[in-house]
C-alpha cells in the first residue's frame, strides 16, 4: 500500500525563506499566523494526513459510494475520519472568525490542502466542495444567509457543493435549463436535473446546502439570464435547526474512472425551495466566486497526487533491483543493483520533482496574493494582487494538473509492471488525477480563459502585474554568481513568452480562431516561466543559505540540483512551445469536419 509523509521542510523552506510569510504581520491573520502556530498548523495537519486519511485511500478506492433508496454512504472510514478533521478545527482553518472560523491566512489552508489530497483526493473533495460553497456565501449572501449557513458549514456540520451542469451543458453553460420561479414569499422552486455532482450526497453531514445555478423565466437568454440558489437539502429553520427534507434527491451514482471515494451524483431538482444568493440573472458573477476558490484547489490536486506518486516511486527505485550501473557496479551485495542507479529512472524522478517543488511555490505565492487581494489595508495593494491571482489562476488549474497527471504516469513507469496491478495503488495515482484536467473548466477553456480574457483585460494590466516583476528579478539578479546557471536560462524563456505573447495578442485580434489554436501551447509556456521564476527566485535563496553556512547543507544543495534541472531539463521545452505557438492556426482549422 502507497505511504505519505508530508513534505513539511519544504513547506517550511516556502514559507519562511521564499514568501517570508513573517514580514505580512500587518495584515488580519498573519499576526496570529507566528512561527509557532505555523508549525502547530503544518506539524498537526500532516499527522493527521499521514495517519488518518491517507489510510482510507484504497479503501475509498476499492469499495466507493454506494447508494441506496436515495442515500448514499461513503466508504468505511470516512465517516470518521471526517469527524475528527472537523473536531480538530481544520474545516474553519482559514474562515472569518465571525463565523467561528480561525481567519488563519489562506497560504495555510493551502498548504493543508495539498497535505488533505495529497493522502487522499477523493476524502478532500468534500471539505473542499465545502469551502468553495462558504466562499460564495460569504462573498454574495445577505447578512441573514451568513448568519444561517456559515457557523454550520465552517464547523464541517454541514457541507456544500456546487451544481452547474445539466445533462446537455457543461462548458456552456448559457444552455442550462434548470428553472427558478418565484415565489410569494420571496423564496423559488427549483426543477431540473444536476449532472456529475461531487459530494452532492453523502453520510458525512446532516444537511447539505447545494450552490444551484438556474434560470428565474423571463430574464435574459443566455449565460446572461442565470441566477444562483441556495437549495438546502433539509430546510433549515430561523434558529438553524432542521426542517422538512427538501425536494432535491439523488437520482444516481456515476460509475467512474477514479475519485471512487467521492461521491458524483445526479441530483434531481423537483419543485425544491431556493433562496436567491446575490443579485438575480447575475449569478455567475457569485458562480465565479466559488469556481476561482476551486479552480485552486483542483490545481492543488494535479500538484498533490504528484506528490505521493513521486515519494511511492522513489522508494521502489530504492527498493527495486534490475540491472547493474552503467558505469559498473554499485552494490555488489545484491544480485543487480536498485534500479535508482539508471539514468532513465532520474530522468523521471527529477522530472517529477521538479514539477512538484516548482508548483508548490507557485502555488503558494498564489495563496499570498489571495490573501494581499483580501486584506491588504492598500485598495491599490489589493486590486495589484487581485490582477496577478486572476492572471495565474489559469495557470495553476490547467498546468499543475495537466503535469500532475503526466507525473503520476511517469510514477507509475518506474514501478514497471507492477504500476499497472490495483493492489500497489500507482494506477490509482493516474485515475485520480486525471478528472482534474476536466472539470472545473476543462484545461482547454483555462487556456481560452487565459488567452481571451485575461491578458486582454485593462490593455495588458494582469500580464503586467507578472512581467514586471520578472524583469526586474532577471535585472537584478542577472549578473550575481548565480545568473549563468539560474536566472539566464529564465531570461531566455521569458524572452520567449514575450515573443509567443506578441504574436497571440496580434494574430488573435485577425482571427479569434488563431488565438484559440495557440491557446494551449501558450498556457504552458507562460506556466513553465512562471516556475522558472520560482525556482531561480529558490535557487537563489538555497545558494545563499549554504554560503551562510547553513545547517542543513543537505536540504539546499538537493534545492540547488533540482533547480539546475528544471533549468536544463524542462524550461527548454518553451523553445518548442514557441514554436508551435508561431506555427498559427491555419493546419489545424484546414479540414472539413468530415475529413477528420
Ligand atoms: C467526476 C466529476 C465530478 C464533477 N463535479 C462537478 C460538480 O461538482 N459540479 C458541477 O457542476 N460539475 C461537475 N462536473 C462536471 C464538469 O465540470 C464538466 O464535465 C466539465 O466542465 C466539462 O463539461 P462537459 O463534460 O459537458 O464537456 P463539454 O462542455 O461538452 O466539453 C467537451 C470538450 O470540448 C471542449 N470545449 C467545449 N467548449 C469549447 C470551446 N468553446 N472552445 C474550445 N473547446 C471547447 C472542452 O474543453 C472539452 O474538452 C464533474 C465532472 C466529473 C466527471
Amino acid at each position: 500500500m502507497p505511504t505519505y509523509k508530508a513534505p513539511l521542510r519544504d513547506f517550511r523552506f516556502l514559507l519562511n525563506d521564499l514568501l517570508n510569510i513573517q514580514n505580512y504581520g500587518n495584515l488580519p491573520g498573519f499576526a496570529e499566523a507566528t512561527p509557532d502556530m505555523v508549525d502547530a498548523v503544518l506539524d498537526g495537519s500532516a499527522q493527521l494526513m499521514e495517519e488518518v486519511i491517507a489510510p482510507l485511500n484504497q479503501v475509498g478506492d476499492l469499495e466507493g459510494c454506494k447508494l441506496d433508496n436515495g442515500v448514499v454512504t461513503t466508504p468505511t472510514g470516512f465517516k470518521a475520519a471526517y469527524k475528527t478533521y472537523c473536531e480538530g478545527g481544520w474545516n474553519g482553518l482559514t474562515a472569518d472568525p465571525e463565523y467561528g472560523g480561525q481567519g488563519l491566512p489562506h497560504v495555510l489552508g493551502l498548504a493543508m490542502s495539498e497535505m488533505m489530497t495529497s493522502a487522499n483526493m477523493a476524502f478532500g473533495m468534500y471539505p473542499g466542495l465545502s469551502h468553495g460553497a462558504y466562499e460564495a456565501i460569504h462573498a454574495w449572501g445577505t447578512d441573514e444567509q451568513k448568519k444561517l449557513y456559515l457557523p454550520r458549514i465552517v464547523s464541517g456540520e454541514w457541507s456544500g457543493t456546487m451544481n452547474l451542469t445539466e445533462p446537455h451543458c457543461g462548458t456552456d453553460l448559457g444552455l442550462l435549463r434548470t428553472k427558478a420561479e418565484p415565489q410569494a414569499d420571496g423564496s423559488y422552486k427549483i426543477t431540473g436535473t444536476k449532472i456529475f455532482i461531487s459530494a452532492g450526497e453523502h453520510d458525512l453531514t446532516s444537511n447539505i446546502i447545494h450552490l444551484v445555478l438556474a434560470k428565474v423565466p423571463g430574464g435574459p437568454a443566455g449565460i446572461k439570464g442565470i441566477s444562483l440558489f441556495i437549495v438546502p437539502k433539509f430546510m433549515v429553520n430561523a434558529d438553524g435547526s432542521l426542517g422538512a427534507r427538501n425536494g432535491v434527491m439523488c437520482g444516481s451514482l456515476e460509475h467512474k474512472m477514479g475519485i471512487h471515494g467521492n461521491a458524483t451524483c445526479v441530483l434531481n431538482y423537483d419543485g425544491a425551495t431556493g433562496y436567491l444568493i446575490g443579485e438575480k440573472h447575475k449569478g455567475m458573477r457569485a458562480m465565479f466566486t466559488m469556481m476561482n476558490a476551486a479552480r485552486l484547489g483542483v490545481g492543488m490536486q494535479g500538484l498533490a497526487v504528484a506528490e505521493i506518486a513521486y515519494q511511492n516511486a522513489v522508494s521502489y527505485a530504492k527498493d527495486r533491483v534490475q540491472g547493474r550501473s552503467l558505469t559498473g557496479t554499485k552494490d555488489a551485495g545484491k544480485p543487480a543493483d536498485p534500479i535508482i542507479v539508471h539514468p532513465d529512472i532520474r530522468r523521471m524522478l527529477l522530472t517529477i520533482r521538479a514539477f512538484t517543488e516548482g508548483a508548490r511555490a507557485l502555488a503558494l505565492w498564489t495563496g499570498i496574493n489571495i490573501d494581499l487581494a483580501n486584506k491588504h489595508p492598500d485598495p491599490a495593494q489589493r486590486q495589484a494582487a487581485d490582477d496577478l491571482v486572476a492572471l495565474l489562476t489559469p495557470m495553476v488549474k490547467s498546468y499543475l494538473t495537466d503535469a500532475g497527471y503526466e507525473s503520476a504516469t511517469m510514477a507509475q513507469q518506474v514501478w514497471g509492471g507492477h504500476g499497472y496491478i490495483r493492489e500497489n495503488g500507482m494506477e490509482q495515482f493516474v485515475r485520480d488525477a486525471r478528472i482534474a484536467m476536466i472539470y472545473e473548466g476543462a484545461n482547454g477553456i483555462q487556456a481560452l480563459d487565459l488567452v481571451g480574457r485575461k491578458l486582454p483585460t485593462g490593455m495588458g494590466r494582469l500580464l503586467r502585474r507578472f512581467f514586471h516583476p520578472v524583469e526586474q528579478f532577471i535585472q537584478e539578479n542577472v549578473a550575481g554568481p548565480a545568473g549563468k546557471d539560474f536566472v539566464m536560462p529564465l531570461a531566455k524563456a521569458f524572452a520567449r513568452l514575450q515573443q509567443a505573447t506578441a504574436y497571440v495578442a496580434e494574430q488573435g485580434l485577425k482571427n479569434p480562431d488563431e488565438a484559440g489554436a495557440a491557446s494551449s501551447d501558450y498556457l504552458r509556456l507562460f506556466a513553465l516561466v512562471a516556475l522558472g521564476h520560482m525556482w531561480a527566485q529558490k535557487a537563489l535563496v538555497a545558494q545563499a543559505k549554504l554560503n551562510d553556512g547553513a545547517q542543513d547543507r543537505a536540504f539546499y544543495e538537493t534545492k540547488l540540483v533540482t533547480a539546475r534541472f528544471f533549468m536544463e531539463r524542462l524550461l527548454p521545452d518553451t523553445g518548442s512551445l514557441l514554436a508551435k505557438v508561431q506555427a498559427g492556426g491555419r493546419t489545424m482549422m484546414a479540414l472539413d469536419a468530415a475529413n477528420f
